[in-house]
């Protein structure tokens, strides 16, 4: 009973993580047991904790973006009886990951997952996607252009300091030296 799907979105520096911590510490104030999750890879500040780019941070458990990791979400989640769970950069683990989030909502758990809406090209990340449309609710964020201050909804990779071009690979795990918050006209992605 109470089961629900929440999906924080948007590019990055929008507030997803300081938005997924602090849904999350409300819950633990009012005695729900709850408990955060990150995915290995996203090892930036912390290597145990989920860390936002404005020093936030809160105790999580780091697991790996396969298979198993999803598993071990699921298994931690109904083993420990965990009431409300928080997934950041949901959109590093595979596709099982919709229908174990999904699954554990249909359970009676609160789940709230937070992840990118696009890559640095402005290609939705499949992840979200499929996640967005089975949300009971969505919390739609938007970061401030960095060219225009307009609100951003896009993430631009640049590479000494220049746009990064399509074919740079589509992860790689950065913060303010690597990315900027866009807006749709300033976002660029050259050829080549
Ligand atoms: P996300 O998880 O969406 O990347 P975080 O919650 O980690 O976002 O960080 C949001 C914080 O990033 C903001 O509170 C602000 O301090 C900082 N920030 C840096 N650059 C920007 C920007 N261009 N627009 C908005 N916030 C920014
Ligand atoms: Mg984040």
């Amino acid at each position: 009973p109470g089961g629900f799907l929440e999906v924080i979105t948007g590019p990055m520096f929008a507030g997803k993580t300081t938005e997924l911590i602090k849904r999350v510490e409300r819950q633990i104030f009012a005695k729900r047991k709850a408990a955060l999750f990150k995915p290995a890879i996203d090892n930036r500040y912390s290597e145990r904790e989920v860390v936002a780019h404005n020093g936030l941070r809160y105790e999580a458990f780091v697991v790996p973006t396969t298979e198993e990791g999803v598993e071990r979400i699921k298994e931690i989640t109904l083993n420990e009886g965990y009431e409300v769970i928080g997934i950041d950069e949901v959109q590093f683990f595979p596709m099982s990951i919709v229908e174990a989030l999904n699954e554990l909502a249909d359970k009676g758990i609160y789940v709230i997952a937070s992840g990118l809406n696009l890559d640095f090209k402005g290609d939705p990340f499949p992840v979200t996607k499929e996640l967005l449309v089975r949300a009971d609710n969505i919390v739609y964020l938007t970061a401030v252009c960095t060219v225009c201050g307009k609100p951003a909804t896009r993430s631009q990779r640049l590479i000494d300091g220049k746009p990064a071009p399509k074919n740079s690979p589509v992860i790689l795990v950065g913060g303010r030296e690597s990315y900027e918050a866009r807006c749709r006209e300033h976002h660029i992605v050259p050829e080549e």
